[in-house]
């Protein structure tokens, strides 16, 4: 299957024993293997597999995808002649994937085993100096994604729960941005229906391969959205306070998206009914919020390690330079949500 941006799709259990036939279609013979040090164990797997069409393994991908890293697996594809790329792991992999074929124009084979969704989308962020700058560009779109749900078995339940919100922080947002459209709302409810019906099973059974299913179909929608439509308030508050505060990632989404939810939602009523029909809630936000809680996930900024005198720089920085948004930005209003997402209030409607 094909995805619209012509990503070629493999979905399904144990599908990772079709990376030998997906190599050759890429015309692929000396393939490099990217993981994180966490995950050298199913690089090694991937290895095993294809044998000797394998160059080399880099084990060191790292979280918002530093450019001395880069600079490093840059190396080995120059001395070991590499010619495609294959990525196993969550969006840092996926990300140093994409950083590579940015530089070189390598294909890629990646297989996601997050619910980050970076594998759908042409966007990529890097860091350098502390900085972090995010461009977009076709270029760095996978030639393959390969969804293997036994891969994700292994995500352990607290990062699996914020994942997923993470994923669903993209469709939330796609269901109010400005260039919507049908078919990314459709996805949109489609991605947070699937999740928020999994991430609850797979707090409780990790090893639920219906659930794991329904969870990395979502992501891969909410992915998608995350391609094809702008993002708004969220999306720069959590880029303000990972850049800015190094918060991580797939949390301080979790933390934020129930209370920018709120902060949109008199601007955009119909597509909050469309999020709190899809969560099976009342309210989105407080649906939201309620999943959080679901997962087991650390529902406070101040948990995250966001000290509380840092609130005044995080709202001036938020409102600067802000993407599109349903609801105007006001700066003292962005300073109280983000009150009580450090102190972990339930959303403000
Ligand atoms: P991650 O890739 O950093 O993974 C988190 C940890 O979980 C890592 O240690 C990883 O090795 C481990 N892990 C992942 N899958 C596992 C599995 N199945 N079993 C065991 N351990 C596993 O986290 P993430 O949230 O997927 O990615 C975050 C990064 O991706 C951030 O830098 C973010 O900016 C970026 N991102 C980019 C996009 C995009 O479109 N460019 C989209 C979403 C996220």
């Amino acid at each position: 299957m094909d995805s619209g941006s012509g990503i070629r799709i493999v979905f399904g259990v144990d599908t990772i024993t079709q990376l030998p036939e997906e190599l050759a279609r890429i015309s692929g013979k000396r393939a490099l293997i990217i993981s994180t040090p966490q995950q050298l164990d199913q690089a090694e797997e991937l290895r095993q597999l294809i044998g000797d069409r394998v160059a080399s393994v880099f084990s060191n991908a790292a979280m918002h995808t530093p450019v001395d890293v880069t600079a490093d697996a840059m190396r080995i594809v120059e001395e070991q002649q590499v010619d495609c790329l294959v990525a196993v792991g969550g969006g840092s992999t996926t990300g140093l994937s994409k950083a590579i074929t940015y530089r070189t124009g390598l294909p890629q084979i990646v297989i996601p085993t997050t619910y980050a969704g970076s594998e759908m989308t042409p966007i990529l962020g890097q860091t350098a100096d502390g900085v972090k700058t995010t461009l977009r560009d076709e270029k760095v779109l996978p030639d393959v994604v390969i969804y293997d749900v036994r891969l994700t078995l292994t995500l352990p339940p607290d990062i699996s729960g914020t994942s997923g919100v993470n994923a669903i922080a993209h469709a939330v947002e796609a269901l109010y941005a400005k260039n919507k459209n049908p078919a990314t709302s459709t996805m949109a409810v489609e991605g947070i229906s699937r999740l928020s019906r999994a991430l609850p099973i797979i707090a409780g059974d990790s090893q639920n391969i219906d659930a794991r299913t329904d969870a990395l179909q979502g992501a891969s929608l909410c992915g998608q959205c995350l391609a094809i439509v702008g993002m708004a308030l969220h999306h720069k508050l959590c880029h303000t306070l990972g850049g800015s505060f190094d918060l991580p990632h797939a949390e301080t989404h979790t933390v934020v998206l129930p209370h920018a939810t709120a902060y949109n939602a008199a601007a955009d009523p119909r597509a909050m009914q469309q999020i709190a029909n899809a969560l099976g809630t009342e309210s989105a936000p407080s649906g939201l919020y309620d999943l959080g809680h679901a997962v087991s996930a650390k529902m406070a900024l101040r948990d995250l390690g966001l000290a509380e005198g840092e609130l005044d720089r995080a709202a001036d920085l938020a409102v600067q330079n802000p993407y599109w948004n349903p609801r105007p930005i006001e700066r003292d209003e962005i300073r109280e949500l983000l009150q009580r997402a450090w102190a972990g209030d339930p959303p403000q409607t």
